[in-house]
C-alpha cells in the first residue's frame, strides 16, 4: 500500500513545466525512468523514505546540504534547494525525531536559514541545539576541495550523522569539474565540495540521499551515462574539460525529480504516510511563508535569475498547489470509506 502511495508521490515531483526553450527541456521524465531503473523499479520516494526511517533513530544527527549557484549570477544562491532542506529537515525532525544540521556555502546560508525559519524550524547555535530538540543547526562549508576534505571529515567527527542528504547540491564531472547544466564550467575553488561528504558517507557506512532535476547533481552518479545521453550538454560542455555536466558522485538512492525542492517535498510526503502522520509534510502556509523567505533572503529564481519567490520559472502558487495535492495523496491513503453499493 505504502508503494501504491509513493508511485503517485513521485509522479507528482515529476511533472516538468520548463520553458519552451532556454533551460532543457523534455528530460525529467527520462532521468526519472534512468533513476528508477537503476534501482530495481521501486518508487523512488519509497526508497529514500523508507532507507531514512531505518537509519535514523529519536536524537541522531542528520546533514542536509544544499546550495547551487555561483556569483555573480546568483550571488547568494537559488530558490530552488534550501525550501527543499528545510522541508525534509523538519519532516526528519517532527517524524523521526532527527537532529538536522544544514550544510551550505556561507553565501547561501542566509536563504537556508530563511527557508528553515519560514516552514517553523528554528536554527540555533550548535551548543544550543546539543540541548534540546525541535531545532536544527547550520554548519557552513568551506569552498575548494582540500579544505572540503577536511572539513567534510571533521563533519563526521562532530555529529557522527546516520544519514546524509543532498538537495541540489552539485557534484563533479570525471574530469572533477562542477558544470551548470547547460554546460559552463566551475572550477573547484568556487564550489562547497560536497562530494567530499558523500565519499566519507561511503567510507563510514552512512545511509545517503541525493535529490536532482538536471544530472549535475549529487546522486546522479548512479546513472551518469543515461545523464550524458539526455542533457544536451550531457556529453561535451562548454568548458574545456570537455567531458560533460553528469556528475560522477552517487549517493546509495537517488531522487531525480522536476524541480529538487519537489523531490524532498515528495520524500517528506512518503515519511508521512509511511508514518501514518499527514503533519510530517508541511502545510501550505509553512511553503508560502517558506518561499517568500527564501527569495527575501536573497535567493534568486534559477531560471529567470532574478530575486522573486518563484522556483526554476514555477510561480509560488504552483509551489503551494503541489503541497495541496501530495496532502491529499498522503490523506486519502490513510482513509478507508465504503459508498455502500
Ligand atoms: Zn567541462
Amino acid at each position: 500500500m505504502d508503494q501504491i502511495t509513493c508511485e503517485y508521490i513521485d509522479r507528482l515531483v515529476n511533472i516538468e513545466m520548463r520553458f519552451g526553450q532556454g533551460l532543457p527541456r523534455g528530460v525529467t521524465h527520462r532521468l526519472y525512468d534512468a533513476a528508477r531503473a537503476a534501482q530495481g523499479d521501486v518508487p523512488l520516494t519509497f526508497l529514500a523514505a523508507d532507507g531514512l526511517r531505518k537509519a535514523l533513530k529519536r536524537g541522531d544527527h542528520v546533514l542536509v546540504v544544499t546550495g547551487a549557484g555561483t556569483p555573480p549570477w546568483l550571488p547568494k544562491g537559488e530558490t530552488d534547494g534550501p525550501p527543499g532542506a528545510a522541508a525534509i529537515a523538519r519532516a526528519l525532525e517532527v517524524g523521526l525525531g532527527a537532529k538536522p544540521v544544514y550544510v551550505a556555502e556561507e553565501r547561501n546560508m542566509g536563504p537556508v536559514i530563511a527557508s528553515s525559519e519560514g516552514i517553523g524550524l528554528a536554527v540555533m547555535a550548535e551548543s544550543d541545539f546539543a540541548k534540546r530538540d525541535g531545532v536544527a543547526a547550520a554548519s557552513v562549508f568551506p569552498l575548494g576541495k582540500d579544505a572540503g576534505a577536511k572539513e567534510a571529515a571533521r563533519l563526521f567527527d562532530r555529529f557522527a550523522p546516520k544519514a546524509v542528504v543532498f538537495v541540489e547540491k552539485a557534484g563533479p564531472n570525471s574530469a572533477g569539474i562542477f558544470h551548470s547544466i547547460l554546460g559552463t564550467g566551475r572550477t573547484d575553488d568556487m564550489m562547497a565540495n560536497a562530494q567530499e561528504i558523500a565519499r566519507e558517507a561511503k567510507a563510514r557506512g552512512v545511509f545517503s540521499v541525493g535529490i536532482g532535476d538536471g544530472g549535475n547533481e549529487i546522486g546522479f552518479g548512479k546513472v551518469a551515462e543515461a545523464v550524458r545521453g539526455i542533457q544536451p550538454a550531457g556529453r561535451v560542455c562548454k568548458c574545456p574539460c570537455g567531458q560533460g555536466v553528469a556528475t560522477i558522485v552517487e549517493t546509495d538512492v537517488l531522487l531525480s525529480a522536476a524541480v529538487s525542492n519537489w523531490g524532498a517535498y515528495g520524500i517528506a510526503a512518503a515519511l508521512a504516510a509511511l508514518e501514518r502522520r499527514p503533519e510530517v509534510l508541511h502545510s501550505t502556509a509553512d511553503e508560502d511563508r517558506m518561499i517568500l523567505a527564501c527569495a527575501a533572503a536573497g535567493a534568486f529564481d534559477g531560471a529567470y535569475a532574478r530575486q522573486v519567490p518563484m522556483v526554476d520559472g514555477t510561480s509560488q502558487a504552483v509551489q503551494t498547489s503541489l503541497i495541496t495535492m501530495l496532502h491529499e495523496v498522503v490523506g486519502n491513503s490513510l482513509k478507508s470509506y465504503q459508498r455502500g453499493f
